[in-house]
């Protein structure tokens, strides 16, 4: 890493000294929805003749990591490191999971925050596997959809007398039922 020796704007002492703080932010787009953010080690630039701080692009990338984890939701790190395990490009990545690659791209240079919908669908192909199988077979599918020759819907429209319609229905247990048998 080259580090320029950078003076200060405000005073002209050079140069400035790295340091690390911690900060305490609000976070939030709307009024009722702020969320209080905890970064810690925060780098930043002081000058010691004036006392003035200062903070790049790096201090901004701390901070951006700990709004995500405040949020529950994937690091831009912890995204590229789904994608490198999966031996995916960003284009790759976008191609199998229908998300856009603009938008895979901003997360990962943690310019946009991942929805909380999305984080979930990655958290399902990082788990799992046989999910990212399953993705692989929909994605080579040209519509995505699954031919069932056994039980075609014959009847589209929303109605009554199809067997077809009813058959799922067969065997599934309410989910008072699935709850009380897990222990
Ligand atoms: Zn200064």
């Amino acid at each position: 890493m080259t580090q320029k020796q950078r003076r200060c704007p405000l005073c002209g002492h050079s140069p400035l000294r790295p340091s690390f703080e911690d900060r305490t932010f609000e976070y939030g787009p709307e009024a009722d929805e702020r969320i209080t953010v905890h970064a810690h080690q925060v780098p930043i630039e002081v000058c010691d003749r004036c006392g003035e701080h200062y903070s790049g692009p790096e201090a901004a990338k701390v901070e951006h990591e700990a709004i995500c984890r405040t949020l529950g939701l994937p690091t831009p790190s912890e995204i590229v490191a789904l994608r490198q395990r999966l031996g995916m490009s960003q284009a790759e990545l976008a191609r199998l999971t229908e998300i856009g690659k603009a938008t895979i791209s901003r997360w990962e240079r943690g310019r946009m925050l991942p929805t909380r919908a999305l984080a979930r669908y990655l958290r399902l192909l990082e788990r799992n596997p046989t999910n990212v199988k399953l993705l692989k077979t929909l994605a080579s599918s040209p519509a995505g959809a699954v031919a069932d020759s056994t039980h075609p819907p014959q009847n589209p429209a929303p109605g009554v007398g199809s067997p077809w319609q009813f058959e799922p229905v067969v065997g599934m247990k309410r989910n008072s039922e699935v709850t009380a048998g897990v222990k």
